[in-house]
């Protein structure tokens, strides 16, 4: 049986990803969130359902130009040729999927394109890290953790989004699976680890760098660099 998800976006996050007003890597999280969550999936199509009702009511008004200048727009895009249909299909087929530690992961819709163009994978210890090429507000980056391995205990100096992508992880404030989505502000001070059978991939999304609480004081800087 699949995962259930209980950590979900909250209203006001999935009505501005719907209104278009998150910035571009918050958005991504909460695209692959939904794309991972029937839940969410229902909820964002009836925000954009009202919104689409509040926009005609506000658009009556408008003359029938604005519709035509929009149609020949959309008329005047190129069409795709069946070569390139087929050579797009190809590639996201391609896509679906990458290799971490030997193990394959298929990655939500939203990831794909931008996960193929990843980073060089870093390790440390039984983490790796391979940043997205996203916006340059964020910090975005795929996170891989080793079964068995606890990820320092650290605060945030912004926010930090994490969506689990496959397997589990635990912290002092619960345990997630696959699609759930863990939000933390500056505020949360946590120690994220793995179980002991089961390895985890996420997607992070920071906004600031870690602040680790503990360990020796030199070791700090290396592992700041290393997550952001
Ligand atoms: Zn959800």
């Amino acid at each position: 049986m699949a995962h259930a998800i209980k950590f979900h976006p909250g209203m006001t996050l999935l009505e501005q990803f719907v209104d278009g007003s998150l910035s571009g890597d918050v958005a991504l999280a909460l695209a692959a969130h939904i794309d991972l969550c029937p839940h969410c999936q229902r909820l964002s199509q009836d925000i954009s359902a009202d919104l689409g009702s509040q926009l005609v009511q506000q658009n009556v008004k408008k003359t029938n130009d604005d519709w035509s200048t929009m149609l020949s727009a959309i008329v005047e895009q190129p069409q795709l040729s069946k070569a390139e249909l087929s050579a797009n299909q190809r590639s996201q087929a391609a896509q679906q999927s990458i290799v971490v530690n030997q193990r394959e992961f298929i990655l939500p819709r939203a990831l794909q394109r931008l996960a193929a163009n990843h980073g060089k994978w870093l390790t440390l210890g039984g983490i790796a890290t391979a940043k997205l090429p996203a916006g340059s507000e964020h910090h975005v980056s795929l996170l891989y953790i080793n079964k068995d391995t606890e990820v320092p205990q650290h605060t945030h100096l912004g926010l930090e989004m994490t969506l689990v992508l496959a397997g589990k992880i635990v912290d002092e404030n619960g345990e997630y699976g696959a699609g759930d989505l863990l939000i933390n502000s500056p505020d949360d001070t946590h120690t994220p680890r793995t179980l002991a059978d089961e390895d985890c991939l996420c997607l992070s999304v920071l906004s600031a760098p870690l602040q680790f609480k503990k360990g020796l004081t030199r070791l700090l800087n290396p592992l700041q660099q290393f997550f952001y």
